[in-house]
């Protein structure tokens, strides 16, 4: 969805958004992505737009110790200045700007807001995912859930009768 800088009223603009997330380049991120819901407000600064707002879905991705599926909520907040001009002087738009604030390129004074989301989603999925915060994962031997059944597969103990000789070994 694109929104063009000269539609946006001097008092801004509140959008809310369902979008369907259709996006190239994320093959194999998740299983599955619910839309993504999210609110925008829009408003002229400087030549370019501020950005602010929120999003909520959930993703369903694969837990990285035992690979189940598990469904994680995806959601942050978001302030990104798209100013006018790629690599030229700021100008007055540095003043504008506090330090959380994002700053990136607007296109043909368009803003593109499924590429916003696209972006905040990728920020906010965990890099290691996991079912539960104490996944025993797969056995690295016979590869069964651990945490569902245990293997007999144990790595055995050392003999107790060899520890005092084990920092000779
Ligand atoms: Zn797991
Ligand atoms: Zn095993």
């Amino acid at each position: 969805m694109l929104v063009e800088r000269s539609r946006i009223p001097p008092e801004g603009l509140d959008l809310r958004v369902c979008e369907e997330p259709r996006w190239e380049g994320v093959e194999g991120l998740w299983t599955s992505l619910d839309p993504v819901e999210a609110s925008f407000h829009l408003e002229r600064k400087g030549g370019g737009i501020l950005a602010t707002g929120a999003f909520v879905t959930t993703a369903v991705v694969l837990c990285s110790r035992c690979s189940e599926a598990v469904s994680i909520p995806v959601s942050d907040q978001f302030e990104v200045l798209y100013g006018g001009t790629p690599n030229g002087p700021r100008g007055d738009d540095s003043e504008l700007t506090p330090e959380e604030t994002d700053v990136e390129f607007l296109e043909d004074d368009r803003l593109d807001l499924s590429g916003l989301l696209r972006e905040n989603v990728l920020l906010n999925l965990p890099l290691q995912p996991l079912c539960r915060a104490e996944c025993r994962g797969l056995c690295p031997r016979c590869g069964v859930n651990l945490n569902e059944i245990s293997c007999q597969c144990r790595i055995p103990e050392p003999d107790p009768r060899l520890r005092p000789l084990q920092h000779l070994l």
